[in-house]
């Protein structure tokens, strides 16, 4: 069984642990370098995105999710989570941090500005594609996408789900819906083909040596 952490600094943590139980996953919160070590999978989630990055300043998790990241663990943000895996924000905060890594643009608060939340008809082109239905609060848009980016999903023209290797991102939140797909996609396509490979790097399961990817 995968294990899936949950950065636990702030935000809807709760519904992603369940959403990824309802998945047949180990969900959990990750506070700690050790907990953060243990995971397949991260998912950062919704909340605010400048709040989330100096908590995991105080908290040592900064670096460490920059490292491991860019030693390939899997990791999903949304919305708030979105804007953490974003290389460039737009109308970000001065000095607002971002832990990269995702080659695109976004913009903070996009759709807000005309409404603060909604519900949007959305076709998720992953896998098999499907339609859904998107949950947007004070959600951020994907301006621009560099060529290793692929767009799974758009509103109005504007990119709202994007993936690239093992960085996944929507400016909505699955997890408010009973709906289980999309953390069904990123647990299934790209958590488990990850451990497959780095299992058979090691022979054996990541994350039992208590060091970090
Ligand atoms: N607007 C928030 C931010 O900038 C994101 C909102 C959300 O995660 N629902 O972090």
């Amino acid at each position: 069984m995968s294990r899936i952490g949950v950065l636990a600094l702030q935000g809807d943590v709760r519904e992603h642990i369940r959403a990824i139980g309802e998945c047949g996953a180990d969900g959990f919160p990750v506070k700690s370098r050790a907990e953060l070590a243990s995971c397949d999978g991260l998912i950062i989630p919704g909340g605010e995105s400048t709040t989330i990055a100096k908590l995991a300043r105080n908290f040592g998790l900064f670096d460490p999710i920059v490292d491991a990241m860019s030693a390939g663990l899997p990791v999903y943000g949304s919305c708030a989570g979105m804007i953490l895996l974003a290389d460039r924000v737009l109308d970000a905060m001065s000095g607002q941090e971002t832990f990269g890594g995702l080659d695109v643009t976004v913009r903070r608060n996009a759709f807000g500005r005309q409404v603060d939340s909604f519900e949007s008809e959305i076709e998720f082109a992953a896998g098999k594609p499907f339609k859904m239905t998107a949950v947007f609060i004070r959600a951020p848009w994907v301006e621009a996408v560099g060529d290793s980016v692929a767009v799974l999903a758009e509103v109005d023209g504007h990119a709202v789900a994007v993936r690239s290797r093992n960085l996944f991102a929507t400016s909505f939140h699955p997890e408010l819906t009973n709906d289980t797909r999309v953390h069904r996609y990123f647990i299934e396509e790209i958590v488990a083909p990850n451990m497959v490979r780095s299992n058979s790097l090691t022979g054996a399961p990541r994350g039992s040596e208590g060091e970090l990817r």
